[in-house]
C-alpha cells in the first residue's frame, strides 16, 4: 500500500472539518490497523489537540519558528528628525511618534517587515530582523499516533510558511517512512495557510453545508484545489439541513458532477462527542453519523488505494 498524505479543507470553518479529521483518523486505526500521522495545519485557530491529548505531558516537543519579518528601532542612531512621520515613511501605519522621547516606536502587530523604514531613514535607525512567527508542536497522542499542529504568534504575517514548515516536519517523523496515511485538518477559507496545506497532496476532501455560504465557500475552495489538479471528492455535513437551499445546492453539484464523498446527516451526537473532546465514531459508533463517516471512509479508501 502507498502512503498517501490527504487534507480536508472547507471554505469557510465550522462545518465539522476537524471533527470528521479525528473520526477518519481513528477508523483508519481500527478498521485497516493504519497508524496515520495527523497534522492540525489550522494554524490560526488550532483545536484537534483538545480531542487528541498527548500521552504524556513530558513527551511534547516545542520547535520556535522564525519567519516573520519586523522592523526594530535602533535609537542610538536616531538624531530626532521626525521624517518618519512627517514624510510617512510607514504605509502600514506602524509608526508613532512618541512626542515626549522624540523617537518613533513602532507597533509590533501592524509592521509588515515591509523595509521602507530602513531604506528611507537618512540615519539607518532602523534594522528590519527576523522574529518568533509560530511554534511547531508535536507529540505521541493517547492512541499512539504521531501527532503534529502548529500555532501562529500573534501579529505574524507568515502563516502558510510555517503550514509548508509542518508539512516538511512531518517528513521528518521517524513513524514517516512507515505511515500509509497523513493525514490533515486543513485550515478554513482560501488564503496562503490553505494554498500550503493542499500544494503536494495525494487527495483532497472538502466538507460543506447545504446552505447559501456553505456552497458559495466551497465553490471558492474548489477553485483553490483546481489550481493544484488534485485530486477531490466533497462531503456535506448536515445533510438533511431544511434550508430551503437543498435543490439549489443538489442542482449544483448535479450540474458540476464534482464527487460526493458521502453525506452527514445531523447528528446531536457530533456535539455531544465535541462536548467530550472525543471524536464521534468513537463516542457513539451507532449513531447515524458515525455510520456516514464509516462509509465516507470506505469510499475514501476506494479513491485514494485503488
Ligand atoms: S528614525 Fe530616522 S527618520 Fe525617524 S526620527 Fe530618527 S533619524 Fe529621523
Ligand atoms: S518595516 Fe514597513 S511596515 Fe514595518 S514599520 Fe517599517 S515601514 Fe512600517
Amino acid at each position: 500500500m502507498e502512503r498517501k498524505i490527504i487534507a480536508i479543507i472547507s471554505g469557510k470553518g465550522g462545518v465539522g472539518k476537524t471533527s470528521l479529521a479525528a473520526s477518519l483518523a481513528s477508523l483508519a486505526s481500527k478498521e485497516n490497523g493504519i497508524n496515520p500521522i495527523i497534522l492540525d495545519c489550522d494554524v490560526d485557530a488550532p483545536n484537534l489537540a483538545l480531542i487528541l491529548p498527548a500521552r504524556s505531558e513530558n513527551e511534547i516537543n516545542s520547535l520556535d519558528t522564525y519567519t516573520t519579518l519586523k522592523a526594530e528601532f535602533i535609537e542610538d542612531l536616531c538624531v530626532h528628525c521626525e521624517r518618519c512621520i512627517e514624510e510617512h515613511f510607514c504605509e502600514f501605519e506602524a509608526l508613532r511618534w512618541d512626542a515626549e522621547k522624540k523617537i518613533p516606536k513602532i507597533d509590533y502587530l501592524a509592521c509588515e517587515g515591509c523595509g521602507a523604514c530602513k531604506v528611507l531613514c537618512p540615519e539607518h535607525a532602523f534594522k528590519i530582523d527576523t522574529v518568533k512567527s509560530g511554534e511547531i508542536i508535536s507529540y505521541k497522542t493517547k492512541e499512539d499516533k504521531a501527532f503534529v499542529y502548529g500555532k501562529t504568534k500573534l501579529g505574524s504575517t507568515t502563516s502558510g510558511k510555517l503550514v509548508s514548515d509542518m508539512k516538511e516536519f512531518a517528513k521528518n517523523l521517524p513513524e514517516f517512512e512507515e505511515s500509509k496515511l497523513v493525514l490533515i485538518d486543513g485550515p478554513p477559507g482560501i488564503g496562503c495557510p490553505v494554498i500550503a496545506t493542499v500544494s503536494g497532496l495525494d487527495f483532497v476532501v472538502t466538507i460543506t453545508e447545504p446552505t447559501p455560504s456553505g456552497l458559495h465557500d466551497l465553490i471558492r475552495a474548489i477553485e483553490v484545489v483546481q489550481q493544484f489538479n488534485i485530486p477531490f471528492g466533497i462531503i456535506i455535513n448536515k445533510s438533511d439541513l431544511k434550508s430551503g437551499f437543498q435543490d439549489g445546492f443538489n442542482d449544483y453539484i448535479l450540474e458540476t458532477g464534482f464527487n460526493v464523498i458521502g453525506k452527514i446527516p445531523y447528528d446531536i451526537n457530533i456535539p455531544r462527542a465535541m462536548s467530550f473532546a472525543e471524536n464521534v465514531v468513537d463516542f457513539n459508533p451507532e449513531s447515524e453519523s458515525s455510520k456516514a463517516i464509516k462509509a465516507i471512509y470506505e469510499n475514501l479508501k476506494q479513491l485514494i488505494w485503488s
